[in-house]
């Protein structure tokens, strides 16, 4: 089945796209350009979904179009790998970035002409101070900075050391180029900036041609007049660098001036999406890798089952602000049930087994039943499945001496097997230890299909079930959240890790459908959740995945046979 789009690509109104429609109102602009421009120094998470669907929404809305820039002023943390995982995670999530695919390297000799061109007009001067001496002499908040030694040197004297510079002369950390603004600015991002640093490392794209690289904040928003972005979209952590950004459209012949305006990025609670953190779980080994499926990355979530269209809903949900919050998890969850419900189908698998054995059911007998593939979907279709002498079911649906209001296997109660029949528990086998080990049943044949006998009784409880001889054995994860607590601490997140945060059920038991499924996407357990089948799986023994669970299990399947 096909999730249908339209309703979450339908845009939503924020202030930004506000902005957007005033601009082409005004004739300020015929055609929208923005970008999502990571730096590829991690996988994509769900905050970047964010800011992908934002931006590349937008340019869908209004007919303009939207680049995909990534900037990679830092080798030293940038990796192909990355690179390859953001392009791939854009495209997963829906987005195509045409033809428009840039990297801030892309500028760097643009870039560089400009650096020369500020230091000729008196803007720009090569400092020899170590780092340390220019943390100390930056100020603080309350206080202003102090000027560097070096900010007097002459024109020619700055070309002369830049150049040297870039030429490799010198080891890294002798020297920075700085723009020359104000070291008592009230905002500490004017107070002479750093625009080249040197690093004597090979570049993803560039390899070895450079060895002085540009500050991030010197080829962002450069970069983006370069691309003649109109609206340059970012996080509210910036607006302190938009002074900044614009100090430098003002003071360098760039072909366009592009605006910016920021939004307040995604915060999810239980949830870190700090890329530094998320760095550490990978390298400690806290989870198994960027795409573990409790991670909140966008490859995480693809592999625990997650629908593109489900992170589309949920970005549209929160909608865009401009206060930070944070957003509950289960807000998640819920975008993920909802269209999973709508597209999911349904199959049958047992997480912890308790075998049964039908008395009344020939010895040897087999026969096909019909199950609906989708509840609500006549279009989904159905499939066969088989009934024998003997099943599985779940071990928590029988109870020995149950309680009144427990509807379902106890002795003497009979219930529905969805799609089979009724069946009545007479006994429970245990072994010398005195656990349950098997339950001993009867059927009625006049139920055939889970239908109401012509007596017209009734049950209060449909059961999944497999069929013992069929079902195949394999294993399901489980996931919880990563952290115990809402609000980790990412300056200590170890300890705030949960240490059940992945439990592995070995010894399940799915009907045989399951097992020959290749699909990566996520089916409904009946009863159980989402689950989707995990890249760990061989051919024998296929591993699912649980991609989220069902809220209201019980008030969806006491009614009847209607899932
Ligand atoms: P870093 O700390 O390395 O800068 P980052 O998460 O900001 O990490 P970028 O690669 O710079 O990573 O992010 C690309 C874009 O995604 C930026 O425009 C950024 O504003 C946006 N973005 C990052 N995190 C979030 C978030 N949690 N919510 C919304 N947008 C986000
Ligand atoms: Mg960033």
């Amino acid at each position: 089945m096909t999730v249908d789009d339209t309703e979450t690509r339908e845009a939503g109104r924020d202030f930004i796209r506000d902005i957007v429609q005033a601009d082409l109102d005004a004739g300020r602009h015929k055609t929208v350009v923005t970008r999502f421009p990571p730096e590829p120094n991690g996988y994509l998470h769900i905050g970047h979904a964010k800011s992908i669907c934002l931006n590349f929404g937008i340019a869908e809305e209004f007919g303009g179009r939207c680049h995909l820039r990534f900037d990679d002023t830092n080798p030293t943390k940038e990796e192909q790998e990355y690179i390859d995982a953001i392009e791939r995670d854009v495209r997963w999530l829906g987005f195509d970035w045409g033809k428009h695919l840039y990297h801030a390297s892309d500028y760097f000799e643009q870039l560089y002409a400009w650096a020369e061109h500020l230091i000729k007009a008196g803007k720009a001067y090569v400092d020899d101070q170590s780092q340390e001496e220019m943390r100390i002499n930056r100020g603080t908040l309350t206080e202003p900075g102090k000027n560097s030694p070096w900010r007097g040197r002459g024109v020619e004297e700055n070309l002369d050391l830049f150049r040297r510079m870039r030429a490799g002369e010198f080891p890294n950390g002798a020297r920075v180029l700085r723009a020359r603004i104000d070291m008592a600015a009230g905002n500490i991002n004017l107070r002479d900036p750093v625009l080249y640093r040197i690093l004597h490392a090979s570049h993803p794209r560039t390899g070895t041609a450079w060895c002085i690289y540009p500050s991030y904040d010197y080829a962002h928003g450069q970069s983006d007049a370069i691309e003649h972005i109109t609206h340059s979209i970012c996080t509210l952590e910036f607006e302190d660098h938009r002074p900044l950004y614009d100090w430098f459209l003002e003071n360098l012949p760039v072909p366009s001036r592009p605006r910016q305006y920021e939004f307040a990025r995604l915060n999810l609670t239980y949830t870190v999406l700090s890329k530094r953190v998320l760095t550490e779980l990978v390298r400690g080994g806290h989870v198994s890798g960027w795409d573990d499926p409790r991670m909140p990355t966008l490859a995480g979530l693809r592999r625990r089952g997650v629908p593109p269209a489900a992170l589309r809903d949920f970005v549209k949900r929160i909608g865009v602000a401009k206060a930070n919050s944070v957003v509950d998890v289960g807000l998640f969850d819920f975008s993920v049930r909802e269209v999973l419900n709508r597209t999911a189908e349904r199959r049958m698998a047992v997480l912890r087994p308790l075998k049964v054995v039908v008395e009344n059911y020939p010895e040897g007998q087999v026969e096909e039943l019909e199950a609906a593939n989708h509840p609500d979907d006549p279009s989904a279709g159905t499939r066969k499945i088989r009934f024998g002498r003997e099943l599985y079911v779940e071990r928590d649906d029988f109870m020995e001496n149950a309680p009144k209001k427990f509807y379902r296997l106890t002795p003497g109660k009979e219930v529905r097997l969805r799609y089979a029949y009724f069946v009545t528990c007479r006994e429970a086998v245990k072994n010398a230890a005195g656990e349950v080990v098997e339950l001993r049943c009867t059927y009625d044949p006049a139920t055939r299909g889970g239908n109401t006998p012509p007596d017209g009784r009734k049950v209060q409880a449909t059961l999944h079930w497999v069929s013992a001889a069929d079902a195949v054995p394999a294993e399901v994860r489980l996931y919880n959240p990563l952290f115990t607590r809402a609000d980790p601490n990412a300056g200590n997140f170890a300890a705030d890790l949960n240490p059940n945060s992945l439990e592995v059920l070995a010894d399940c038991r799915v009907e045989p459908a399951l097992a020959a499924e290749n699909a990566t996407e996520a089916v409904q357990f009946e009863r159980q959740g989402y689950f989707c089948r995990d890249k760990d799986s061989q051919p024998d023994r296929p591993v699912f995945n649980r991609t989220v669970g069902l809220r209201d299990t019980w008030a969806k399947v006491s009614g009847g046979g209607k899932g």
